[in-house]
C-alpha cells in the first residue's frame, strides 16, 4: 500500500466509524435490545469483484469492485455506484449504512447498499467506460434485480452509465428497467430525477423557513459545491426568492452579497470550467466560503468538508447537508454547542433516491408520470420527513440529526424485528 491509499483506508475507516456512532446514539435512546444492535450495526452482504476491462490497445485491466448491502428489512437494498480511485470497502459500508437510514426516514420501501468500482473514469475513453460498466453489472448480477437490489447514479455515475448497466442485465433477463433508477428519460429514467436532490433540499428549507417564519428574500444562501445537486439546489432556492449569495467549486467561490444568477453562474462554468473568476462577484478561496456572511450554508461537496478546523468560522443558522457526510462529528458537536441548526445529510441529500423509488414505482407499472406529479411527491415525502425531524428535535430536545436518526433507527428496527430478524 502506498502511504496515499493507507492514508485513504483510515480516512474512509473514520467515516464508516462516523456513522455508526450516530447509529449507538439512537440504540442508547431507543433502548435497542443487543440483538437489533448487533445486526443494525453489520452489513447483510459484502460482494467483492474483479472487473475485467480489455483496453482499446488490446491490453487488459482489472479493477477492484464492490457491491455493499447493509439492510434489507424495510424491502430490496437501494444506493448508488461510484467510480472513484479512492473507492474501497470501508467508504462503501459507511455510504450503505447511511441509505439504509435515508430510505428508511423518508419511508420508502427500500434497504441500503452502496458499490462501484475503484478507477478514475477519466483515464478511460467512452467505449472502455461502456466495458467497464457492463463487466462491473456482470459480476455483481447474481446479488441485485427489481425486488432485490436496485442501483442508481452517485459520483462520476449517470444516466448514460445507468442505460449501459440496465441494457447487460436485460440481455439475460428480458427487459428488467426496474433493476436500476437514474437512467435516461428515454429508458424509463423519470421525469424530474436529475434535480431531485437539489430540489428535495430545497423542499425541505422551505419547510423549516416556513416553520420559522423566515421570509425568503432575507435568507441568504452559500452553497459549497457546484455539481449537479448544489447547481441545481442553487438554481431553484434563486427561482423560489431566497438570495444565493455566494458558491464553490474544486478551485475557488464566487460571492456576491447581492445575490447572484445561478444560472448566470452554470453557465460561466460550462465555459470556462470554475465558478470562479465569474464577473459579477467577487472570486475568494474555496475554504472561504464556510465564514460567508449568511442564513444557510449549504454543503453539497464532498465528505467531511465541514471539520473542527473551519467550523468554527461558520456563521450561518443553518447548516444545509445536501451531501453524504459532509461534517465530521466532532464539527457536528461544535455546530450544535454554538446554536447552529444542522440539518443531516439522511435529510437533506434524500431526494435523489425519493425520485429513484418514484421511477422504480413507474418502471413496474410500466407508466409514466408527469413532472409536475413527480415534484408533487418529491415534495410530500420531503415535507412529512422534515416536519417529523423537526417535532422529533424539539420534543426531545436532541439535534437534529440525533432525531433523523432516532426516526430511522426505529423503523428499520421495527421491521427487522417483525421479520424475525432473519
Ligand atoms: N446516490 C444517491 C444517494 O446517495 C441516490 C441513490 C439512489 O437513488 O438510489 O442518495
Amino acid at each position: 500500500m502506498t502511504d496515499d491509499s493507507s492514508g485513504h483506508a483510515v480516512f474512509a475507516e473514520r467515516l464508516f466509524d462516523a456513522v455508526q456512532g450516530h447509529l449507538d446514539v439512537a440504540a442508547e435512546r431507543l433502548r435497542l435490545e443487543d440483538g437489533a444492535r448487533k445486526v443494525l450495526s453489520t452489513h447483510r452482504r459484502e460482494v467483492a469483484v474483479s472487473v475485467r476491462v480489455p483496453r482499446d490497445d488490446g491490453s487488459f485491466d482489472v479493477y477492484p469492485g464492490w457491491r455493499i448491502q447493509h439492510n434489507g428489512a424495510r424491502g430490496p437494498f437501494k444506493g448508488g455506484l461510484r467510480f472513484h480511485p479512492n473507492a474501497s470497502r470501508d467508504e462503501f459500508r459507511c455510504f450503505s449504512a447511511l441509505m439504509t437510514w435515508k430510505t428508511a426516514l423518508l419511508d420508502v420501501p427500500f434497504g441500503g447498499a452502496k458499490g462501484g468500482v475503484q478507477v478514475d473514469p477519466k483515464s478511460l475513453s467512452v467505449a472502455e467506460l461502456e466495458r467497464l460498466c457492463r463487466s462491473y453489472l456482470t459480476s455483481i448480477e447474481l446479488v441485485i434485480g427489481p425486488y432485490r437490489d436496485i442501483p442508481a447514479p452517485d459520483v462520476n455515475t449517470g444516466p448514460r452509465e445507468m442505460a449501459w448497466m440496465y441494457d447487460e442485465y436485460s440481455r439475460s433477463r428480458g427487459d428488467s428497467p426496474a433493476v436500476i433508477t437514474g437512467k435516461p428519460v428515454k429508458l424509463g429514467g423519470s421525469l424530474g430525477r436529475d434535480a431531485a436532490t437539489g430540489r428535495g433540499a430545497l423542499f425541505a428549507l422551505d419547510r423549516i423557513a416556513r416553520s420559522r417564519r423566515w421570509t425568503r428574500e432575507h435568507i441568504r444562501i452559500a452553497v459549497q459545491g457546484f455539481g449537479n445537486a448544489g447547481a441545481w439546489f442553487a438554481e431553484l432556492a434563486h427561482q423560489l426568492g431566497y438570495r444565493v449569495i455566494a458558491v464553490s467549486d474544486s478551485r475557488g467561490a464566487v460571492v456576491n452579497g447581492e445575490g447572484l444568477f445561478p444560472h448566470d453562474v452554470l453557465r460561466h462554468k460550462q465555459q470556462t470550467g470554475s465558478v470562479t473568476g465569474f464577473k459579477h462577484g467577487d472570486t475568494i478561496g474555496g475554504d472561504d466560503l464556510i465564514g460567508a456572511e449568511c442564513e444557510v450554508l449549504a454543503p453539497a461537496a464532498l465528505e467531511e468538508s465541514l471539520r473542527v478546523d473551519n467550523a468554527e468560522r461558520v456563521r450561518a443558522n443553518l447548516v444545509l447537508e445536501i451531501a453524504n457526510h459532509p461534517t465530521t462529528p466532532d464539527a457536528d458537536r461544535l455546530l450544535h454547542d454554538r446554536g447552529v441548526w444542522v440539518i443531516p445529510d439522511i435529510l437533506g441529500s434524500a431526494g435523489g433516491v425519493s425520485v429513484s423509488y418514484l421511477e422504480w414505482v413507474q418502471n413496474l407499472q410500466r407508466e409514466r408520470w408527469s413532472e409536475e406529479r413527480v415534484n408533487g411527491r418529491l415534495q410530500e415525502l420531503m415535507e412529512s420527513a422534515t416536519d417529523l425531524v423537526l417535532e422529533r428535535a424539539d420534543e426531545g430536545g436532541v439535534s437534529h440529526r440525533a432525531a433523523a436518526y432516532e426516526l430511522a433507527v426505529e423503523r428499520v428496527a421495527d421491521a427487522g424485528r417483525a421479520r424475525g430478524w432473519h
